[in-house]
């Protein structure tokens, strides 16, 4: 078969494995909305941290709103049937607002600029926007700085007036919730509350006020507010390590290519950066920085395979990495794991974001297109009582 006509899916298979544990992100959502008394707005942005199609097993253990980076990740959960609050709070001036407005998609506003561009599309449309005024509590990052605060809600209030916008929302973001001590969460808290005051002086009236993320709910460091926008925490990951109750809920797998005996001072990889100093047995496996190992994890990390760790020896390469094996001779098709949930030894998620000085969040998001997501669920349908 001339290569142009293999299909797309086949073409791109590497044989790697992406397990979701939806159990695990049920029992952490469960967690979540124990914890918040049912104020959790499950954060789903970047395809749910990597896991897939989930929202509505999230939404089954008691999340009641979705939040999301894009319009586009709001409408896509909004299309596949989700009838709950659905809140986008990063979007580019000329986003799809119509869209929004017309599927119930509430809108995060930062600026005066974003606000007069969502309100233009809403007034065609003969409908309100519904939205969340951002405030900057020191991030510095997006949120309406204080000096454009007491402004952008005379704004959004005119635009209330005029039927085009309804402020449903004020939401606000910590900077440093993950050290519960820092003086700053007390600063930011403080902040937050000038914000909600000021903008019920200016005559809005928000249904929600929303400020914690995981860290901050974990940790009790946001005050008490109308939602929690909890993202990591859904996928096992505590930030602000003050839990043990999450469950890591990914597990990545490979297929052995190939295996071969060497002998001592033998290279591998790229520049040889690795030489052997017994004679051992490598085996290769085909996944690469292409598929989300990082590329730094080299001469550090390890995999998961009969039972124990084995060191990936020389550079990852793009597609592939090679483990040594010592007296094991692994079999073509044998699956090695590169991390999972750490029951049995495995390495985690964790473990691999130390082996990169990176953080979990950023191991989950960036596995790439070729490794196979597999969903797993051995959930059971609660019949009604
Ligand atoms: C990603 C994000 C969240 C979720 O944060 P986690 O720490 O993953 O729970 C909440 N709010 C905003 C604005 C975000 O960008």
């Amino acid at each position: 078969m001339p290569y142009a006509s293999l299909p797309r899916a086949h073409a791109h298979r590497s044989g790697a494995e992406l397990h979701v544990h939806e159990d695990a992100i049920r029992a952490n959502a469960r967690h979540f909305s124990r914890l918040t008394r049912g104020r959790l707005m499950a954060v789903m942005k970047a395809d749910a941290f990597g896991h897939g199609p989930v929202a509505s097993a999230v939404i089954e253990e008691g999340a009641t709103a979705l939040g999301a980076a894009s319009i586009d990740e709001g409408l896509a959960l909004r299309r596949s049937g989700l009838d709950v609050p659905i809140l986008s709070w990063l979007n580019p001036i000329d986003a799809d607002f119509a869209s929004a407005v017309s599927e119930r998609i509430d809108l995060g506003v930062a600026g005066a600029d974003l606000l007069h561009a969502i309100v233009r599309v809403a007034r065609r449309l003969g409908c309100p926007a519904r939205l969340h005024l951002h405030a900057d509590l020191g991030m510095s990052r997006d949120g309406a700085p204080a000096a454009e605060w007491r402004t952008l809600c005379e704004l959004a209030r005119m635009a209330e007036c005029r039927g085009h916008a309804q402020v449903v929302g004020i939401m606000g973001h910590m900077s440093c919730a993950d050290r519960p001590d820092d003086p700053q969460n007390l600063r930011e808290r403080l902040r937050f509350d000038a914000a909600v005051c000021s903008a019920r002086h200016r005559g809005l009236s928000p249904a929600v006020t929303h400020l914690a993320a995981t860290s901050a709910t974990l940790a009790g460091v946001g005050g008490e507010h109308d939602l929690h926008r909890v993202g990591a925490g859904l996928y096992g990951i505590d930030p602000s390590h003050t839990s043990h109750e999450l469950r890591f809920a990914l597990s990545l797998r490979a297929p052995v290519i190939s295996a071969r005996q060497v002998g001592a001072g033998v290279g591998v990889g790229y520049g040889a950066r690795f030489t052997t100093d017994r004679p051992t047995h490598l085996a290769l496996l085909p996944l690469g920085y292409a598929d989300g190992l990082p590329r730094a994890a080299s001469h550090r990390a390890e995999v998961f395979v009969r039972g124990r760790r084995r060191p990936i020896v020389g550079v990852i390469s793009m597609d592939m990495a090679v483990v040594d094996t010592g007296d094991d001779v692994l079999i073509p098709g044998e699956i090695v794991t590169f991390f999972g949930p750490g029951k049995e030894g495995e390495p985690t998620v964790a473990d691999w974001a130390s082996w990169s000085d990176t953080i979990e969040h950023e191991i989950v998001t960036r596995i790439g297109a070729r490794v196979s997501r597999v969903h797993r669920s051995t959930h059971i349908e609660r019949t009604p009582e």
